[in-house]
């Protein structure tokens, strides 16, 4: 993708800026993207696509929003709305579609992990949703996106 050493350097930047240690690793290790909160790191997978550059905001987010240590339940799915809401706060505009979809599908496994219905989520959980929905194309396909995707296989 072009322009990744461009979202790098961002996350760099504002790293430097918060003072957060960052460490990258690479996308062949089977290492997972994590904060630390109190000693403010983050690790992160090297910058590939968008939605790796939403998800450095996102650790960068659980940095500057957790005011302690990982949650359970419904105040773990709060603490993940948290950091997402940070990172969208700040870097929205430039997300693209596959960013907006890496952060419905980790809204999807809170929930699912947690146990919860999506009936009984919390509000702040449904609004990130809703900005999901309506910045990419995650979720059920438009007749018209079906339209063209069979002519493609006409
Ligand atoms: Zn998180």
């Amino acid at each position: 993708m072009q322009g990744t050493q461009n979202l790098k350097n961002d996350v760099q930047a504002i790293c430097e800026q918060l003072g957060i240690d960052v460490h990258w690793y690479s996308v062949e290790t089977c290492a997972v993207n994590w904060a630390h909160w109190k000693e403010r790191k983050i690790n992160v997978r090297e910058i590939y696509n968008c939605g790796d550059y939403a998800a450095a905001f996102h650790e960068i987010g659980h940095v500057e929003c957790d005011a302690g240590e990982k949650q359970q339940g419904v105040l773990l799915v709060l603490q993940e709305c948290r950091a997402w809401q940070w990172a969208i706060d700040r870097r929205k505009d430039a997300f693209d579609s596959g960013a907006w979809q890496r952060i419905g599908n980790a809204l999807d496994c809170y929930l699912r992990d947690c146990g919860i219905d999506e009936q009984k989520a919390p509000e702040q959980w449904k609004e990130i949703m809703q900005l999901v929905g309506s910045h990419s194309i995650y979720g059920v396909p438009s007749p018209g996106s079906l339209g063209r995707k069979k002519k493609k296989l006409g």
